[in-house]
This record gives C-alpha cells, structure tokens and sequence, in this order.
C-alpha cells in the first residue's frame, strides 16, 4: 500500500542561506564579470539555485553595489528597488 508523502514547506527564511547556495565553489569572477562580459553563466547557475529569495533579498538590503544575485545584474536590482519604493508610495497614497 502506498503511503502518503506530506512535505510542509517552510514559510520562515533559511538563516544559513549560504550553505545552500549553488554558486558556492564557483569562480567568483562568474559572478563580477567584466565590462562587456556576459553575465548568462552566472544567470545558469542561479536558475538552479534553491535560495535565490533569501539571495535576493540580501542582496537589497545590503545595497550590493556590484555583482549578479539572484540572476539580477546591479542595474536590475536598482530597477527592482526603485519599483518596490513605487508601489510602497502608491499604497501609502491610496
Ligand atoms: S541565487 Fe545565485 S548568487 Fe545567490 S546564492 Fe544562489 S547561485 Fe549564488
């Protein structure tokens, strides 16, 4: 007889994201590539990743001034952060 399998995921954050991190053991430069290099490589391997939220969200609150997180080149989490603080002031207005 089969048994039912229940997984409950976690709603709380990982604290030792890092320790799950899929970039761990990589070339850090995949991650700060030079001008005019490609980020795609580094794109790759956070699309596996399974802590790109608590990455991401690191990465935010830190105001990571270079490097890709979470898939998201600087200029992206900019955009993300300039498009949070919009929503907030548009829900503050409403
Ligand atoms: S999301 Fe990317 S940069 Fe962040 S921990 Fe995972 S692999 Fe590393």
């Amino acid at each position: 007889m089969a048994q039912a399998i229940h997984i409950e995921l976690s709603k709380q954050p990982i604290k030792d994201w890092r320790t799950w991190a899929a970039c761990r053991g990589t070339d850090p430069n995949t991650f700060f590539p030079n001008r005019g290099e490609s980020i795609t490589p580094a794109k790759i391997i956070c699309g596996t990743c399974i802590v790109q939220v608590e990455c991401l969200e690191d990465a935010i609150i830190r105001r990571e001034p270079a490097g890709v997180r979470a898939g998201l080149s600087t200029r992206d989490r900019r955009v993300l952060i300039g498009n949070r603080a919009d929503a907030k002031l548009k829900t503050k207005s409403v």
